[in-house]
């Protein structure tokens, strides 16, 4: 995959690929990742690419032509890719939107500064995506999200010993706990059935703690997916525990 990161801060977001997965995945040849500086697009000496808006009001707007030369010359640079606008306006970005995004040849991710782009400069986005129902200061953080999230579905990224279909949302549920040594730790004992050896006590018991994880925190997920009988069976056990062990 081919991503081209459009920002007024170049150093800033070529950092995520420094690190961790994103890292891997550009050592595995499967991803290759450019930050182009809008301002090279600037027709001004001083590289200004904002201006005031027009109706008045507090603020700076970002120029549709830099922006629109920017994403020209992505193009150029990277052959077919999909075009986003980090925004907080966007469709929120889901794990659904992640994996759809890493069967894609390539990226073209527009941060925005300031008040935003000029709108006319929407035309050239294919979709506007949103970290969450917040404001931050600019696209390059959620920019960099995106590249994190996708690389760990890239084939290569990620080792045996890690796997991004057993996340979070993957099955439509948070994963289950985890547990590492030592067996106890402060009094807390590691759960006994995860010693025991057996595959499917283990299996099942971690689908029932991923149910129950769901149930807790998350029951708007739970109310879009259809169980089956087994996993009903395991989340009806889960929240008889709970309300026994006073957790509910
Ligand atoms: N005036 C804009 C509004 O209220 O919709 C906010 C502009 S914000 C200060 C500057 C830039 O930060 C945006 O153009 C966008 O690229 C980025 N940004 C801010 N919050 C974001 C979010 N939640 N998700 C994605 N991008 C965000």
């Amino acid at each position: 995959m081919k991503i081209e990161i459009l920002t007024l801060f170049p150093e800033l977001v070529e950092q995520v690929v420094r690190f961790g997965i994103p890292r891997k995945a550009v050592e595995a040849g499967v991803l290759t990742l450019s930050a182009r500086d809008i301002r090279d697009y600037s027709p001004d000496r001083d590289r200004r690419i904002d201006d005031r808006p027009y109706g008045g009001g507090p603020g700076m707007v970002m120029e549709a032509e830099p922006l629109s030369q920017a994403i020209d010359a992505a193009k150029a640079a990277i052959g077919p890719a999909t075009v986003i606008a980090l925004s907080p306006q966007g469709e929120p970005l889901t794990q659904d939107w992640v994996r759809r995004l890493a069967r894609e040849p390539g990226l073209i991710l527009l941060c925005g500064r300031y008040e935003g782009p000029d709108e006319r400069v929407m035309e050239a986005v294919d979709v506007e995506l949103s970290l969450g129902d917040f404001v931050l200061s600019g696209g390059e953080l959620p920019a960099m999200a995106l590249v994190d999230a996708v690389s760990r579905w890239l084939p290569g990224a990620l080792g045996h010993e890690q796997s991004a279909p057993n996340d979070s949302f993957a099955a439509g549920l948070l994963d289950h706990p985890h547990y590492t040594r030592p067996e106890h730790w402060r009094g807390a004992a590691v759960p006994e059935v995860l010693l025991s050896g057996d595959h499917a006590k283990v299996a099942r018991w971690r689908l029932k703690q991923a149910l129950g994880a769901t149930w807790l925190k998350r029951p708007d997920l739970l109310a879009g997916l259809e169980l089956n009988e087994e996993q009903t069976r395991l989340l009806r056990e889960f929240i008889a525990e709970a309300s026994v062990n006073g957790g509910t």
